[in-house]
């Protein structure tokens, strides 16, 4: 028996039930991963009771030797991971990183420029619910009918708008961004390039995704997406100075203590990252997302931009009856987790959509491999070609857990 299953059952139990919810469904939310279990035993460590405020070799408390010797390895590795020179490992999660980033580099009601939220962009890069568009005045580019950043528009807008900081990155955009066009843009209005990889992060650290570096001045990312790391965020960037702005940013600007179990876990799964394991994983990823796209395609699905280059698939439904919502359902019912999302030319609200967003590095992570997103494929056509019929989708979430159970989680890395 655990200490967790004897000292509370009610959350072991719960535990529990998640676990198989997580095996015997197909995970395809595109911002979804499994960690590995070594990940996972850094996170539940002793570091979890140590304080540490400060950066290594500068605390606020004593007994950090160790706590610096985690902090240190985990800067060093991402460091070596993307090929910078200053990385900050403390953000809780992404959304901290990217208002530290604002923090350090603009004053209040200075004009951010990002990519719009129904257009893919991020909460985090200026919508008005965030706080990135309240204390910010903020402005916003999108993709064009073709599901593409226009990049001559962007420039346009740019122009227009003159903004202190340009974000580029995005959580729902199934092309490469071009972070060399981007830089050009922020140097043409003598702007800020910030980065913002957290979707495609896996990728680029793998060489699978143009890096951001040398171009952008400063790059945020999440670490539980493509990197399969801790649920966390990142900063990083190559200039001292604001590498120094960012350090006061985050501590004392925006957080505490730093949870130094969750960066210990971040260096474990840098060094599954730096792995030549994690060179086939990326490219399996990219594999993976483009049989979905093809077959779905093949299937009479509209494909947002015809395809895919990195780890996820937009499917539009403008031309159908059924909202994103619909889909999301259904599929649901079908033992197959993805997400509403809207699409480009969108005339739904976001709360129902005209899209879903599908991802495949979750399960790349439990090995699956082309023969298996195929069949998964199929099996959602399916499901979306007879949306209303509950009785098939109960016959393929069977199917589907059967195929699902083939291939454990929680392992190490078979790549
Ligand atoms: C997921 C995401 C974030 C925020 O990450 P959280 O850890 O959920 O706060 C920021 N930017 C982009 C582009 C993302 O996709």
């Amino acid at each position: 028996m655990s200490f967790l299953q004897e000292f509370d059952n009610e959350i072991f139990e719960l535990c529990e039930k998640e676990l198989e919810r997580q095996t015997d469904h197909l995970e395809m939310i595109a911002s979804e991963n499994f960690t590995l279990p070594a990940v996972m035993e850094a996170m539940g460590s002793v570091f979890t009771n140590k304080y540490a405020e400060g950066y290594p070799n500068k605390r606020y408390y004593g007994g950090c030797e160790f706590a610096d010797g985690v902090e240190q390895l985990a800067i060093d590795r991402a460091c070596e991971l993307f090929n910078c020179q200053f990385a900050n490992v403390q953000p809780h999660a992404g959304s901290q990183a990217n208002g530290a980033v604002y923090a350090a580099l603009l004053q209040a009601g200075d004009k951010i420029l990002g990519m719009d939220l129904s257009h893919g962009g991020h909460l985090t890069h200026g919508s008005k619910v965030s706080f990135s568009g309240k204390n910010y005045q903020s402005f916003t580019y999108g993709v064009e009918l073709d599901g593409r950043i226009n990049y001559d528009r962007v420039l346009d807008i740019a122009k227009i708008v003159q903004p202190k900081i340009i974000v580029c990155g995005a959580s729902a955009y199934a092309r490469e961004i071009d972070f060399k066009r981007f830089r050009e843009i922020a140097d043409a209005v003598g702007a800020i390039l910030f980065a913002d990889i957290a979707h495609i992060a896996g990728l680029v650290c793998a060489g699978e995704h143009p890096s951001p570096f040398p171009y952008a001045d400063v790059v945020t990312t999440t670490t539980h997406k493509t990197l399969a790391g801790p649920r966390g965020g990142m900063i990083m960037t190559n200039d001292e100075e604001i590498a120094k702005k960012v350090n006061s940013a985050i501590f004392p600007g925006l957080q505490g203590g730093p949870l130094v179990h969750v960066i210990a876990a971040k260096a474990v799964a840098f060094k599954y990252n730096l792995s030549d394991a994690w060179k086939a994983y990326a490219k399996q990823v990219k594999s993976n997302a483009a049989v979905l796209a093809k077959v779905l395609m093949e299937r009479g699905y509209d494909v947002v931009s015809g395809g895919t280059d990195n780890h996820l698939v937009l499917v539009s439904f403008l031309n159908k009856e059924f909202s994103g919502k619909d889909a999301d359902a259904a599929l649901g019912r079908a033992g197959i987790t993805v997400n509403k999302n809207t699409v480009p030319g969108e005339t739904r609200s976001p709360f129902v959509t005209s899209g879903i967003r599908i991802g495949s590095p979750a399960l790349t992570s439990r090995g699956m491999k082309e023969a298996e997103f195929e069949t998964i494929a199929n099996r959602i056509a399916d499901v979306l070609d007879d949306i209303e019929n509950e009785a098939k989708q109960a016959e393929i979430k069977a199917e589907l857990k059967a195929l699902a159970r083939n291939f454990v989680i929680y392992t190490q890395p078979t790549y």
